[in-house]
Protein backbone atom coordinates (compact mmCIF):
# COMPACT_ATOMS: atom_id res chain seq x y z
CA UNK A 1 0.00 0.00 0.00
CA UNK A 2 1.29 3.77 -0.73
CA UNK A 3 1.68 5.68 2.06
CA UNK A 4 1.39 9.44 1.85
CA UNK A 5 2.21 12.19 4.89
CA UNK A 6 0.96 15.80 4.37
CA UNK A 7 2.76 18.09 7.16
CA UNK A 8 0.36 20.77 7.65
CA UNK A 9 -0.67 23.37 9.90
CA UNK A 10 -4.22 22.86 9.02
CA UNK A 11 -4.93 19.25 9.03
CA UNK A 12 -9.06 19.25 8.75
CA UNK A 13 -8.19 20.67 5.09
CA UNK A 14 -6.84 17.52 4.11
CA UNK A 15 -8.80 15.33 6.00
CA UNK A 16 -12.04 16.57 3.77
CA UNK A 17 -10.25 15.71 0.67
CA UNK A 18 -8.66 12.33 2.09
CA UNK A 19 -12.48 11.18 2.42
CA UNK A 20 -14.23 12.15 -0.66
CA UNK A 21 -14.70 10.49 -4.13
CA UNK A 22 -11.33 8.78 -5.76
CA UNK A 23 -9.18 9.22 -3.08
CA UNK A 24 -11.80 8.37 -0.46
CA UNK A 25 -12.42 4.92 -1.85
CA UNK A 26 -8.49 4.40 -2.78
CA UNK A 27 -8.22 4.93 1.46
CA UNK A 28 -10.97 2.99 1.88
CA UNK A 29 -9.99 -0.04 -0.38
CA UNK A 30 -6.53 -0.21 1.28
CA UNK A 31 -4.91 0.97 -1.95
CA UNK A 32 -3.00 4.20 -0.09
CA UNK A 33 -2.60 5.60 3.12
CA UNK A 34 -3.61 9.10 3.83
CA UNK A 35 -2.01 10.77 7.00
CA UNK A 36 -2.41 14.51 7.67
CA UNK A 37 0.25 15.51 10.69
CA UNK A 38 -0.09 18.89 12.31
CA UNK A 39 3.67 20.13 12.54
CA UNK A 40 2.78 22.52 15.16
CA UNK A 41 2.18 19.13 17.69
CA UNK A 42 6.03 18.93 17.32
CA UNK A 43 6.77 22.75 18.03
CA UNK A 44 8.82 22.33 21.42
CA UNK A 45 7.62 25.05 23.13
CA UNK A 46 5.19 26.25 24.90
CA UNK A 47 3.33 28.97 23.01
CA UNK A 48 3.44 26.23 20.25
CA UNK A 49 4.84 28.73 18.18
CA UNK A 50 6.35 27.35 14.56
CA UNK A 51 7.13 30.86 12.98
CA UNK A 52 9.40 33.18 13.75
CA UNK A 53 10.87 37.13 11.84
CA UNK A 54 13.91 36.55 9.98
CA UNK A 55 17.06 37.38 10.48
CA UNK A 56 18.29 40.39 8.94
CA UNK A 57 14.87 41.84 8.76
CA UNK A 58 11.95 42.75 6.78
CA UNK A 59 8.37 41.79 6.70
CA UNK A 60 6.74 37.97 6.85
CA UNK A 61 7.19 35.48 9.07
CA UNK A 62 9.43 32.24 8.14
CA UNK A 63 8.65 28.59 9.32
CA UNK A 64 11.42 27.42 11.75
CA UNK A 65 13.31 24.27 11.06
CA UNK A 66 12.97 22.12 14.79
CA UNK A 67 8.67 21.85 13.86
CA UNK A 68 9.42 20.43 10.33
CA UNK A 69 12.57 18.48 11.36
CA UNK A 70 10.39 17.11 14.28
CA UNK A 71 7.36 16.13 12.56
CA UNK A 72 9.56 14.40 9.27
CA UNK A 73 11.50 12.42 12.08
CA UNK A 74 8.05 11.19 13.75
CA UNK A 75 6.50 10.21 10.77
CA UNK A 76 9.77 8.17 9.51
CA UNK A 77 9.70 6.71 13.04
CA UNK A 78 5.98 4.62 12.34
CA UNK A 79 6.57 1.16 12.12
CA UNK A 80 6.92 0.30 8.49
CA UNK A 81 8.30 3.26 7.59
CA UNK A 82 11.87 2.58 7.50
CA UNK A 83 12.22 2.50 3.09
CA UNK A 84 13.24 6.50 2.02
CA UNK A 85 10.89 8.41 1.36
CA UNK A 86 10.64 11.33 -1.05
CA UNK A 87 10.16 14.50 1.06
CA UNK A 88 8.22 17.12 -0.93
CA UNK A 89 8.67 20.55 -0.26
CA UNK A 90 5.31 22.61 -2.10
CA UNK A 91 6.39 25.91 -2.86
CA UNK A 92 6.18 28.52 -6.11
CA UNK A 93 9.84 28.55 -6.52
CA UNK A 94 10.01 24.62 -7.25
CA UNK A 95 9.73 22.56 -10.35
CA UNK A 96 6.43 22.90 -12.69
CA UNK A 97 4.39 19.50 -11.44
CA UNK A 98 3.30 17.89 -14.95
CA UNK A 99 1.48 14.45 -15.08
CA UNK A 100 4.88 12.85 -16.42
CA UNK A 101 5.88 13.61 -12.43
CA UNK A 102 2.60 12.36 -11.68
CA UNK A 103 3.31 8.72 -13.43
CA UNK A 104 6.70 9.07 -11.84
CA UNK A 105 5.78 9.79 -8.35
CA UNK A 106 3.05 7.23 -8.18
CA UNK A 107 5.65 4.62 -8.35
CA UNK A 108 7.05 4.99 -4.91
CA UNK A 109 6.30 4.04 -1.98
CA UNK A 110 6.01 6.50 0.85
CA UNK A 111 6.01 10.28 -0.26
CA UNK A 112 5.72 13.38 2.72
CA UNK A 113 4.68 16.67 1.65
CA UNK A 114 5.52 19.64 3.61
CA UNK A 115 3.19 22.91 3.51
CA UNK A 116 4.44 26.03 3.95
CA UNK A 117 2.12 29.20 5.02
CA UNK A 118 3.44 32.61 5.84
CA UNK A 119 6.63 34.40 3.98
CA UNK A 120 8.78 31.37 3.75
CA UNK A 121 10.81 28.57 5.27
CA UNK A 122 14.15 28.11 7.16
CA UNK A 123 16.33 27.81 4.31
CA UNK A 124 18.02 24.59 6.04
CA UNK A 125 14.76 22.62 5.81
CA UNK A 126 15.15 23.07 1.58
CA UNK A 127 18.91 21.94 1.97
CA UNK A 128 18.99 19.73 4.46
CA UNK A 129 15.46 17.73 4.35
CA UNK A 130 14.03 17.68 1.49
CA UNK A 131 14.12 15.52 -1.86
CA UNK A 132 12.08 17.41 -4.11
CA UNK A 133 10.65 20.94 -4.28
CA UNK A 134 7.37 20.93 -6.42
CA UNK A 135 4.99 23.99 -8.10
CA UNK A 136 1.80 23.83 -9.22
CA UNK A 137 2.45 26.93 -11.47
CA UNK A 138 2.99 30.59 -11.70
CA UNK A 139 0.84 32.37 -9.13
CA UNK A 140 1.28 32.12 -5.41
CA UNK A 141 -1.05 30.68 -2.88
CA UNK A 142 -1.36 31.83 0.80
CA UNK A 143 -0.43 27.93 2.19
CA UNK A 144 0.73 24.29 0.65
CA UNK A 145 -2.23 22.59 1.16
CA UNK A 146 -4.09 23.27 -1.77
CA UNK A 147 -0.81 22.69 -4.49
CA UNK A 148 -0.19 19.30 -1.97
CA UNK A 149 -3.66 18.18 -2.32
CA UNK A 150 -3.54 18.54 -6.03
CA UNK A 151 -0.72 16.65 -6.38
CA UNK A 152 -1.81 13.71 -4.29
CA UNK A 153 -4.93 13.58 -6.32
CA UNK A 154 -2.92 13.37 -9.51
CA UNK A 155 -0.62 10.65 -8.04
CA UNK A 156 -3.81 8.50 -6.48
CA UNK A 157 -6.07 8.01 -9.31
CA UNK A 158 -2.73 6.27 -10.88
CA UNK A 159 -2.43 3.74 -8.25
CA UNK A 160 -4.21 0.10 -9.43
CA UNK A 161 -7.20 0.06 -8.85
CA UNK A 162 -8.08 3.50 -7.92
CA UNK A 163 -10.34 4.38 -10.52
CA UNK A 164 -13.75 2.45 -11.71
CA UNK A 165 -12.28 2.26 -15.37
CA UNK A 166 -8.51 1.88 -15.94
CA UNK A 167 -8.94 2.95 -19.17
CA UNK A 168 -9.77 6.23 -18.37
CA UNK A 169 -6.63 7.13 -16.69
CA UNK A 170 -3.99 5.62 -19.89
CA UNK A 171 -6.17 7.97 -22.01
CA UNK A 172 -6.18 11.04 -20.32
CA UNK A 173 -4.89 14.13 -21.89
CA UNK A 174 -1.16 14.61 -20.82
CA UNK A 175 -1.07 10.54 -20.50
CA UNK A 176 -0.83 10.35 -24.13
CA UNK A 177 1.89 12.79 -24.50
CA UNK A 178 -1.87 14.55 -25.95
CA UNK A 179 -4.66 16.59 -25.03
CA UNK A 180 -8.09 13.98 -24.88
CA UNK A 181 -10.49 13.67 -28.01
CA UNK A 182 -13.80 14.72 -27.21
CA UNK A 183 -16.86 12.70 -25.23
CA UNK A 184 -20.33 12.44 -25.81
CA UNK A 185 -23.11 10.49 -23.76
CA UNK A 186 -26.76 9.82 -24.73
CA UNK A 187 -28.84 11.49 -26.06
CA UNK A 188 -27.67 11.36 -29.53
CA UNK A 189 -29.16 14.31 -30.47
CA UNK A 190 -29.69 17.39 -27.85
CA UNK A 191 -31.39 20.34 -29.06
CA UNK A 192 -30.85 20.08 -32.44
CA UNK A 193 -26.95 19.45 -32.30
CA UNK A 194 -25.66 15.52 -32.74
CA UNK A 195 -23.18 13.01 -32.10
CA UNK A 196 -20.44 12.40 -34.52
CA UNK A 197 -22.09 9.58 -36.45
CA UNK A 198 -18.48 8.01 -35.98
CA UNK A 199 -19.07 7.53 -32.67
CA UNK A 200 -22.38 5.50 -33.26
CA UNK A 201 -21.43 3.50 -36.15
CA UNK A 202 -19.96 0.70 -34.20
CA UNK A 203 -16.91 -0.15 -36.00
CA UNK A 204 -14.33 -0.07 -33.19
CA UNK A 205 -11.08 0.38 -34.91
CA UNK A 206 -12.84 3.68 -36.84
CA UNK A 207 -13.46 5.07 -33.51
CA UNK A 208 -10.24 4.62 -32.45
CA UNK A 209 -8.41 6.35 -35.92
CA UNK A 210 -11.45 9.39 -35.36
CA UNK A 211 -10.10 9.80 -31.49
CA UNK A 212 -6.78 9.53 -32.13
CA UNK A 213 -6.94 12.47 -35.16
CA UNK A 214 -9.73 14.53 -32.75
CA UNK A 215 -6.71 14.50 -29.97
CA UNK A 216 -4.02 15.32 -32.49
CA UNK A 217 -6.24 18.52 -34.24
CA UNK A 218 -7.12 19.55 -30.32
CA UNK A 219 -3.28 19.34 -29.29
CA UNK A 220 -2.84 21.33 -32.43
CA UNK A 221 -5.05 23.82 -31.52
CA UNK A 222 -4.62 24.09 -27.86
CA UNK A 223 -1.48 23.16 -27.21
CA UNK A 224 1.00 22.82 -29.96
CA UNK A 225 3.97 22.70 -27.75
CA UNK A 226 2.84 19.16 -26.74
CA UNK A 227 3.33 17.68 -30.14
CA UNK A 228 7.44 18.81 -29.90
CA UNK A 229 7.34 16.15 -27.32
CA UNK A 230 4.37 13.55 -27.89
CA UNK A 231 5.13 10.24 -29.22
CA UNK A 232 4.12 10.03 -33.10
CA UNK A 233 3.73 7.49 -35.21
CA UNK A 234 4.09 7.77 -39.04
CA UNK A 235 0.25 7.87 -39.45
CA UNK A 236 0.47 10.58 -37.00
CA UNK A 237 2.20 12.42 -38.47
CA UNK A 238 0.53 12.51 -41.86
CA UNK A 239 -2.67 12.97 -40.03
CA UNK A 240 -0.85 15.87 -38.64
CA UNK A 241 0.16 17.49 -41.76
CA UNK A 242 -3.13 17.33 -43.29
CA UNK A 243 -4.89 18.96 -40.40
CA UNK A 244 -2.10 21.78 -40.23
CA UNK A 245 -2.78 22.01 -44.62
CA UNK A 246 -6.55 22.17 -43.45
CA UNK A 247 -6.56 24.75 -40.77
CA UNK A 248 -3.94 27.20 -43.33
CA UNK A 249 -6.52 26.47 -46.00
CA UNK A 250 -9.75 27.92 -43.77
CA UNK A 251 -7.47 31.21 -42.14
N1 LIG B 1 7.15 34.10 -0.22
C1 LIG B 1 7.03 32.87 -0.95
C2 LIG B 1 7.68 33.03 -2.33
O1 LIG B 1 7.70 34.14 -2.84
O2 LIG B 1 8.13 32.01 -2.89
C3 LIG B 1 5.56 32.46 -1.10
C4 LIG B 1 4.97 31.93 0.15
S1 LIG B 1 3.28 31.42 -0.04
C5 LIG B 1 2.41 32.82 0.51
C6 LIG B 1 3.04 30.32 1.29
C7 LIG B 1 3.12 28.83 0.94
O3 LIG B 1 2.11 28.49 0.03
C8 LIG B 1 4.40 28.36 0.30
O4 LIG B 1 5.41 28.12 1.25
C9 LIG B 1 3.96 27.06 -0.37
O5 LIG B 1 3.92 25.98 0.52
C10 LIG B 1 2.54 27.40 -0.79
N2 LIG B 1 2.40 27.78 -2.19
C11 LIG B 1 1.98 28.97 -2.66
N3 LIG B 1 1.92 28.99 -3.99
C12 LIG B 1 2.33 27.77 -4.41
C13 LIG B 1 2.51 27.17 -5.69
N4 LIG B 1 2.27 27.82 -6.82
N5 LIG B 1 2.92 25.88 -5.74
C14 LIG B 1 3.20 25.20 -4.61
N6 LIG B 1 3.05 25.73 -3.36
C15 LIG B 1 2.64 26.99 -3.26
Amino acid sequence: MMRIDVLTLFPEMCEGVFGTSILGKAREKGIVSLNAVNFRDFSGNKHNSVDDTPYGGGGGMVLKPDPIFAAVEHVLAVPGNQKKPRIILMCPQGQTYTQQMAEELAQEEHLIFICGHYEGYDERIREHLVTDELSIGDYVLTGGELPALTVIDSIVRLQPGALGNETSAVTDSFSTGLLEYPHYTRPAEFRGWKVPDILLSGHHANIEVWRREQALQRTLERRPDLLETAELTVKDKTALERLKRSSSNTL
